[in-house]
């Protein structure tokens, strides 16, 4: 048996991490069944932002009639950009193995629990004094033989002429989004009437109507049944009316969450335990009910996004190798829906809060007031801040139109240093940029709790 400073099962974002430890001077073993840099890098988060920076520049194209101008898009190489995105994935175990500490042994294989203490991979059995899981997740089981998950789009083999894609989730509407401007034909299936559920009420109503312009939605609708046949799909579907209507396309995806990897772990070998979706418990260091084994990432269950689960890592390295005592508590959370429109968010709901019996303003402000955003010719465009009326804290700063997941930055910081609204009111902000639309977001928000203040 070989015995290490520390075992990590899963080198996604966790391969940072043995880099991290290793320079130490610890010993590490790396346990990897595919390739290095996880879902984001290979099938995640990465390459799907390349194909939709792709898309961007054609929506623009698309829309330039807005602006006066009259364009055709004469060609869109799509053998060019798959064969771009597909040739990035293949080097990009490549590249964190070139960045691998020597301290780092690698394995290639599936990792397991054969106790607590002892792992297996490729019939070696290994242990430390310390164990990380960062196994992640994996997209949930197809129901139709041939039907497609995101893994399949990352490489792509063949690119099909259409796609049924079913979900209504961020990786639905970002791979509709980005496929469908790729000239791909997109019908997209969404079991009820909604869109980015999770989503602020007001944000998904708007992407709601702005993104059914541009995508072929059938809301209320599900596959009664699929047949792949000489290369096509055969599609069976159902409204709510109970309507059966029958359709041809060549391939079909699946983008209807993701599960746990832990099934795989063998954990009824160890006193580690699951909850009741199955991904893996811990306490608020990270640990396991196992002593001295952590999970970190999605395998938590809890964020499930890149930002985070690096954000865990670094964090545990604290606590394992630092003098870090106190647990991590995110004091706000940011996400991005990177679609057109696209969506940036951190922070509750507003239905959230209010069922919190929090005591809140809500300021909704479109971003007309700064020149650039005018110049989009856009009017969907707007700032919904939730601030609560007792203290000028942030609650929630909701955003939606070009570039949001750069402009809500300027939040965060806020949201980091002393997280008081007033900062957005008192700050200086350059003139006439997109940015600039936060001053009368705040102003509103900052109006109304002064007057509320007045009155009672
Ligand atoms: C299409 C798509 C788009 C996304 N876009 C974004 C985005 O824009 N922004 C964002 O923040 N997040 C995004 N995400 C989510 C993001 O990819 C994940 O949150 C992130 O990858 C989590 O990192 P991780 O290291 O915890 O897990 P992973 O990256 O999943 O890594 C886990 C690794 O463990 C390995 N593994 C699993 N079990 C075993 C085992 N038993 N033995 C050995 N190896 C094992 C796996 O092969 C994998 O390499 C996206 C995800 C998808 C699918």
């Amino acid at each position: 048996m070989k015995t290490y400073d520390l075992i990590i099962i899963g080198g996604g974002r966790a391969a940072n991490l043995a880099n991290k430890v290793a320079k130490l001077g610890k010993k590490v073993a790396l346990i990897e069944k595919s390739s290095l840099g996880g879902t984001c890098a290979n099938r995640g988060c990465v390459p799907s932002k390349l194909l939709i920076s792709y898309a961007d520049v054609i929506r623009n194209i698309e829309e330039s009639s807005r602006h006066y101008i009259k364009s055709n898009i004469e060609k869109i190489d799509k053998e060019k950009i798959f064969k771009e995105n597909n040739d990035f994935i293949k080097k990009v175990d490549e590249k964190y193995m070139s960045k691998l500490n020597e301290n780092v042994d690698l394995y290639r294989g599936l990792g397991f629990f054969l106790s607590n203490k002892i792992i297996e991979v490729n019939n070696q059995k290994l242990t430390a004094s310390k164990i990380i899981i960062a196994t992640g997740t994996s997209p949930k089981e197809v129901p139709y033989k041939n039907a497609w998950t995101s893994d399949d789009i990352f490489p792509l083999k063949k690119i099909p002429k259409s796609i049924f894609i079913v979900g209504s989730g961020f990786i639905a509407c970002e791979l509709a989004n980005a496929l469908d401007a790729l000239g791909i034909k997109i019908k997209l299936l969404v079991r009820n009437d909604k869109l980015l559920s999770n989503e602020d009420e007001d944000i998904s109503k708007v992407f709601k109507e702005e993104f059914s312009k541009k995508i072929d939605i059938a809301f209320n609708t599900s596959i009664k049944d699929a047949k792949y046949e000489n290369e096509s799909f055969n599609i069976v579907l159902e409204n709510k009316n109970k309507e059966i209507s029958n359709h041809t396309c060549e391939a079909l995806l699946y983008a209807i969450g993701r599960e746990s990897n832990a099934k795989d772990l063998e954990l009824e070998n160890t006193s580690i335990q699951i909850d009741d979706r199955g991904f893996i418990k811990r306490d608020k260091f990270f640990e396991t009910n196992a002593e001295d084994v952590y999970v970190v990432g999605d395998a938590a269950g809890e964020y499930m996004l890149q930002h985070t689960a690096a954000y865990e890592m670094n964090y545990l390295y604290k606590l394992l190798y630092e003098e870090e005592k106190k647990a991590l508590k995110f004091k706000y959370i940011p996400h991005a829906v990177f679609t057109d429109p696209e969506i940036a968010s951190v922070g509750m709901t507003e239905r959230e809060a209010k069922e919190k019996g929090i005591n809140y303003v809500v300021s909704k402000t479109d971003w007309l007031a700064s020149a650039k955003a005018q110049g989009t010719k856009l009017e969907y465009p707007f700032t919904k801040l939730i601030i609560n009326r007792d203290n000028y804290e942030i609650i929630a700063c909701h955003m939606i139109g070009p570039q949001s997941s750069t402009m809500i930055h300027q939040v965060l910081t806020v949201m980091h240093i002393d997280n008081d609204v007033r900062h957005l009111k008192e700050m200086l902000y350059i003139h006439p940029a997109i940015s600039e639309s936060l001053l009368p977001a705040s102003i509103n928000a900052i109006k109304k709790i002064e007057s509320f203040n007045e009155k009672n």
